[in-house]
């Protein structure tokens, strides 16, 4: 166990994707006195079982531009050490002219954003991605740039190089609250002693909205279960195929290791609430639940017939914190000076860990974010959003409204 020091500037609570980036980019700033606090192992929270899938798309130009320069960090870590980034690009079906029309618009937003996408017809996403159904496909979009990455191998590689650059990590530290005095950050208290610094950032996942609470900042976060199965090897799926998302049936899936990874966007998720999960709750799993996700299975098994004769590995059930609108929760939280959040990642937390990193360094740093956050403002929030009852209501149907979003 490493030595808990007794002064750091920046505290970083959480050592998942996010914790990481952030230590990353605070760090390329030229930042000093950067320390991860985790009170289990880096990446132990969700980050661990992360479907690694990478975004480069969105109908929304501020998103386009996030993911834009994920997919530069991404590519320039792969060159120093392999993170599994592969950029295998993806294929969006549309079932109906509606989701053709909505296809239309994300095009038109990625180009006028210099990212390269194509309309595609079902012949040509059946060359991409042979096991899938493509009868009843009315249109489909085509990413090059999209991809896939490990999501430990990627907090593994932002970790250290963050250390390169003087950042500590004290793993096994729990964090039992911010302190304060006068409406600004004094320090921190943990299970192993206190920790005077300048300023803190609550990275802290799923976690985020109870450990605010002790501050009474209100981090509108809150998890649901998500799932994904993995597959035997299936014909067909080669190790470079293309990932692919079917909005209207909700479902999403890759190759891996041979067989296929694929999963769901619930319209009506169950939330946990996050003290009900046992403890500690590291590199941990919910329960299957198969009641839940057989509607799902069904529709894997409409658009990939292989299914059919495939055998299950794992029916795999982790919970993702949500927000009310499925945008994180970024910025200083209100009437607490330094008291900086990053959290509420929607599902699509490795997607935006990078541009979302570097928007919260910067605005550490630099005092500006350096672009347009006002998406996801903390402070778009009131007290009543924070409402665990109204929370739980709201996010069961944030997975496919997120999805169906496309963003
Ligand atoms: C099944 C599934 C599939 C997914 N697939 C994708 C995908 O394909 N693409 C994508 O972009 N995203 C995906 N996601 C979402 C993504 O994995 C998450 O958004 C992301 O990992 C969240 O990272 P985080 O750092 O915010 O949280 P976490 O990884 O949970 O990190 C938070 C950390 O904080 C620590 N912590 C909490 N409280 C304290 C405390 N008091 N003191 C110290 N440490 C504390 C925890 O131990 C934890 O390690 C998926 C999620 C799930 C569940």
């Amino acid at each position: 166990m490493s030595e808990l020091p007794d002064q750091a500037n920046v505290v970083i609570i959480g050592g998942g994707v996010i914790g990481a980036s952030v230590a990353w980019h605070l760090t390329q700033l030229g930042c000093e006195g950067v320390l991860i606090l985790e009170r289990g192992q880096l990446g132990c929270g969700t980050t661990w079982h992360s479907a690694g899938n990478i975004l480069r798309m969105s109908s929304d130009p501020r998103e386009v531009e996030l993911y834009t320069y994920g997919v530069e960090l991404l590519s320039s870590l792969q060159e120093r050490r392999d993170i599994g980034w592969k950029k295998c690009g993806r294929v969006m079906i549309a079932r109906t002219e509606k989701r053709v029309a909505e296809f239309d618009a994300i095009a038109r937003t990625l180009q006028a954003c210099g990212v390269p996408v194509d309309r595609i017809q079902a012949d040509a996403v059946h060359d991409k991605v042979p096991v899938l159904r493509t009868d009843d496909i009315v249109g489909a979009l085509w990413s090059p740039d999209d991809g896939r990455v490990n999501p430990t191998d990627l907090v593994d590689a932002l970790v250290r190089e963050a250390k390169n650059r003087g950042a500590r990590v004290c793993e096994g530290v729990a964090v039992d609250q911010v302190l304060t005095s006068n409406g600004q950050v004094t320090g921190i208290s943990t299970d192993r002693g206190d920790i005077r610094c300048e300023a803190v950032v609550n990275c802290a996942g799923l976690w985020a909205r109870d450990l605010g609470l002790r501050n009474d900042i209100d981090i509108p976060v809150y998890p649901v279960e998500h799932f994904y199965v993995l597959t035997d090897v299936v014909e067909g799926v080669a190790p470079d195929m293309p990932t692919f998302r079917d909005p209207d049936g909700l479902i999403y899936g890759r190759e891996e290791t041979g067989g296929l990874l694929f999963g769901c966007f619930d319209r009506n998720a169950i939330p946990v609430r996050p003290s009900d999960l046992p403890e500690p709750f590291v590199f941990s799993l919910l329960n299957e639940n198969w009641d839940q996700f057989m509607p799902y299975m069904e529709e894997g098994l409409h658009r990939i017939p292989a299914l059919k004769h495939t055998g299950i590995r794992t029916l795999l059930n982790g919970p993702e914190a949500f927000t009310p609108d499925t945008e994180p929760v970024f910025g200083e939280a209100p009437g607490l000076k330094n008291y900086f959040v990053l959290a509420g990642m929607s599902s699509a937390g490795i997607s935006r860990s990078a541009g979302m990193g570097r928007a919260l360094a910067n605005l550490i740093v630099e005092g500006d974010a350096g672009c347009d956050t006002s998406n996801f403002d903390i402070s778009r929030f009131g007290q009543e959003s924070n409402d665990e009852a109204y929370l739980r209501k709201c996010v069961r149907d944030a997975p496919s409204r997120h999805f169906n979003l496309e963003h």
